[in-house]
């Protein structure tokens, strides 16, 4: 099956119509079909769609973020966050790691603080108004790489190489 690149502009809004999220203007999204780089019902929807066209997509939690999962709560102590400021409201990432799980206070009460690991969208259904601007074959090298490749290279690298792999 070939795979297309797709570059698409996007408004994203919750039920209530308030704005969540929109691409920047200067600069669409860009995705490689198969490639799980969007949420998979944005992804269907916006593959039926050709260069050009407008649409508005609703995506249910079960092809978006997920459902809520109250087992994702957990309550520690303040002395195992990687911070000496905390406030209700702030992220954290829980570890190390650059792909550790982003969690969210919820809670402080005195030296117990209450993480929410799950996504901040999760449980919504998402009203997303898209615009494809640019739909191309992958060449090889993004095929293979399983990602974009904009103007400036892999990864912004410049020079026309590709410093990732
Ligand atoms: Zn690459």
């Amino acid at each position: 099956m070939s795979q297309n690149v797709v570059e698409f502009h996007y408004t994203l809004r919750n039920k209530a119509g308030e704005v969540l999220d929109r691409s920047n203007p200067e600069r669409p999204l860009a995705y490689l079909e198969g490639s799980g780089a969007i949420i998979e019902g944005l992804e269907e929807s916006i593959g039926s769609l050709a260069k050009g066209d407008k649409s508005e997509v609703i995506v249910r939690p079960e092809k978006g973020y997920g459902f809520r999962d109250e087992s994702q709560i957990d309550t520690v102590s303040r002395s195992q966050l990687p911070a000496d400021e905390i406030n209700v409201g702030d992220f954290f990432q829980a570890g190390a790691d650059q792909h550790a799980p982003v969690v969210q206070v919820v809670e402080i009460n005195g030296d117990e603080v209450t993480l929410d690991a799950n996504h901040p969208l999760a449980g919504q259904d998402l009203f997303f108004d898209v615009e494809v601007v640019e739909k191309r074959p992958a060449t090889p090298e993004e095929i293979s790489h399983g990602h974009v490749h904009q103007a400036d290279g892999c990864c912004g690298g410049g020079g026309g190489g590709c410093g990732c792999h």
